[in-house]
């Protein structure tokens, strides 16, 4: 049977405290308990459904994260502060002093700052390799290879990873597959396809509103209280826990994210069409051009398309400012980091979200000076919206094929 993400999190059903449609929020840091003995065995981790202390766990927190769970399919889950508060202490969690890791070299900056400039403080090493080259991959890793790190669909070149074919390396090595599936909910289930843990950042398009930072973890019973263990859990130790308040609100976001991820969509394949015939160097999984377009379409849950993100390459990185200064004064959207919001945001990697990456490396993974990546809106009327952006891009004189009009 086909899997279907968005059904899974409808079905949930959390009511509040006095038959309110939506779950109480929990106001409090701590506990009562009506018996010692029960704090105890709480504190021991052998009670269920009680509650010791809101940065191990909180009901507001457990709702949310159950509904993530459900989206992914995995036995649980456990919501951070964000995203970079989920991915740090998985990596943690996984791996001690000695241990490496095998990680896609095209990945978000922050993550690629962590394991480049942060975790070989602690004896951890990483190797960046291609993704979409599974021999690469198995060459790379050692005997104190621990796991196997890559995002569904890259920040920001949005290379695709062959899920299955790595989880089968990982488990013929007795790695653990660690996906970040940011830049894809619904559209891919890397849990599905054999991932072990499974990251978002819900900054982006879960919670879609651009009001809040946050991350979760998907996984398994076992890893997830060992996350939260209250002597040598990462994520109970390191403190990047998520506030009741906002994981009420998120929650409550994430209940039009199929319809929000559909309309995303349905925009930026129109656009990636129209810049496409319109000879612009643009890169979208949904292209037949993207060289993983056959491989995203294999491991998608069709009725979400092939998301939100799109990157065109204008040539140089003036004309990649010029253009998106331009395109801001006309409200097309805002020159600004990020992803998933109701408007359209734009930004030139190598100078922001991937300026993390010596200029040297962004050459060798094709992360050129022009490049702009774009995290389409919902945008009502997306053929205004291309036509205006279109005489953007002849204002500031981009090369364009003489294109058909419609
Ligand atoms: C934004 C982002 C992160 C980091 O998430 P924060 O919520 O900003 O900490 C991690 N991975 C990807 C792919 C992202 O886009």
């Amino acid at each position: 049977m086909k899997f279907k993400p968005a059904n899974k999190i409808q079905d949930l059903q959390y009511f509040g405290e006095f038959g309110g449609v939506n779950p109480s929020i929990s106001d409090s840091s701590t506990y009562t308990f009506l018996s010692a003995k029960t704090m105890f065995d709480t504190f021991e981790g052998n009670t269920d459904g009680c509650y010791l202390y809101s940065r191990h766990t909180s009901p507001s927190n457990l709702y949310l994260g159950e509904a993530l769970a459900e989206m992914e399919g995995t036995e649980t889950a456990n919501v951070t502060g964000s995203g970079m508060g989920a991915i740090t202490p998985v990596l943690l969690q996984l791996c001690k002093s000695g241990d490496h890791i095998v990680s896609s070299r095209t990945i978000y900056g922050g993550t690629y700052a962590f394991l480049k400039n942060f975790t070989p403080k602690l004896d951890i090493s990483t190797s960046f390799v291609d993704i979409t080259k599974l021999d690469v991959v198995e060459k790379a890793i050692t005997e104190n290879t621990k796991v196997l790190y890559c995002e569904s669909v890259s920040n920001p070149l949005l290379e695709v990873a062959d899920i299955k074919g790595l989880a089968s390396l990982a488990k013929k090595y007795n790695l653990k597959l660690v996906v970040d599936n940011t830049f894809s909910p619904l559209s891919i289930s890397p849990a599905q396809l054999g991932a072990d843990v499974v990251i978002h950042s819900l900054t982006k398009f879960i919670n879609g509103s651009s009001d809040t930072v946050g991350g979760v973890v998907c996984g398994t019973q076992q890893f997830i209280d060992d996350l939260r263990n209250v002597n040598d859990g990462a994520c109970m130790l390191l403190g990047s826990t998520m506030d009741s308040l906002r994981a009420s609100s998120i929650l409550k976001n994430m209940r039009t994210l199929h319809i929000r991820m559909k309309q995303h969509s349905m925009n930026a394949m129109y656009l990636a069409e129209k810049f496409e015939a319109d000879g612009l160097k643009t890169v979208y999984p949904g292209l037949a051009s993207h060289p993983s377009h056959e491989l995203f379409s294999s491991m998608m849950n069709e009725e979400y398309g092939y998301g939100g993100m799109l990157t065109i390459d204008v040539g140089s990185l003036e004309k990649a400012n010029e253009l998106m200064e331009l395109m801001q004064h006309k409200n097309l959207g805002y020159l600004a980091v990020s992803l998933g919001f109701y408007k359209t945001l734009f930004s030139a990697p190598g100078t922001s979200t991937s300026s993390e990456i010596p200029e040297e490396e962004q050459e060798e993974m094709g992360l050129t000076d022009g490049l702009i990546r774009f995290s389409i809106g919902l945008d009502n009327d997306i053929e205004r919206t291309y036509n205006m952006m279109k005489s953007c891009m002849e204002e500031v004189g981009i090369m364009m094929q003489e294109a058909e009009t419609i």
